[in-house]
């Protein structure tokens, strides 16, 4: 059986791969509202894509994906599923100590739900590498995109927007209708400002409210933050290439 994905191989090919290697890959996303123009599933798909080609560069193994994030804020609009961020912890706790019984030594956190998640992974992170013995590294494509999400002239970081919705054109086009995107531009904000490519980035990060959304879609008709008629498919390739690049160098470093 061939492929990257743990799910498909059985246990003696795991056996086989843990006599080499130690390394896996668990790529986090959610089920949550992308506007009308895009899927619920685009965290969880782009989270998968990322895992997959990197995976297939360094022939390192990746878990199943996990679908649900953390996403109170999104519950504004139909299909959004959100756990609670003591279950995500909870639930990645246990995929990794059951990965580690069996010999997995060190984990990519592979984030899709970009920053919304992070907060959960890290508090897991550290309790696994405290519990288990285990090496566990965080990837967030906002974090590790810095470079060329300003040179491709994106941003700031929102939801729904140019650089979700050109990686998805690039590698799911078929999931995307441009034709019913509008653009919903950021307010400039003096204190709190969220994103990572920016240095006015505070860190101080308090997601949006349902509230909050409640008042975009009331406005807007739709829910998200950004630009996403200016999205492609080319730029949305470069990013993904820049993402699978730093993505494979995370996993050369993490090779025991
Ligand atoms: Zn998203």
């Amino acid at each position: 059986m061939g492929g990257v994905w743990l799910q498909e191989k059985s246990w003696d090919e795991v056996a086989e791969y843990l006599r080499n290697d130690d390394r896996i890959v668990l790529p986090v996303g959610s089920t949550e509202q992308h506007g009308a123009f895009a899927p619920l599933g685009t965290d969880s798909f782009l989270a998968q894509t990322l895992a997959e080609d990197a995976a297939q560069h360094t022939g390192v193994l990746v878990a199943p994906p996990i679908w649900f994030g953390w996403s109170p804020h999104h519950m504004v609009l139909p299909g959004t599923v959100t756990i609670r961020a003591e279950v995500l912890m909870e639930f990645l706790f246990d995929v990794i100590r059951s990965l580690a019984e069996h010999g997995f030594r060190n984990f990519v956190l592979l984030n899709g739900h970009r920053i919304v998640n992070v907060p959960w992974m890290q508090i897991t992170a550290e309790r696994a590498q405290r519990e288990l013995s285990v090496r566990v590294v965080l990837f967030d494509p906002a974090y590790m995109s810095k470079e060329i999400v300003r040179s491709l002239g994106w941003g700031p970081l929102g939801h729904a927007e140019e650089i979700e919705i050109s990686h998805m054109l690039y590698r799911f086009p078929e999931m995307v209708d441009l034709k019913k995107a509008k653009d919903h531009p950021h307010h400039e904000r003096s204190l709190y400002y969220i994103d990572p490519c920016d240095t006015r980035d505070t860190l101080c990060y308090v997601p949006s409210t349902k509230k909050d959304l409640r008042a975009v879609y009331e406005t807007t008709g739709d829910a998200i933050g950004g630009h996403p008629t200016r999205a492609s498919a080319e730029a949305g390739r470069r990013y993904h290439e820049h993402l699978v690049g730093r993505l494979v160098g995370v996993l050369e470093s993490l090779r025991s």
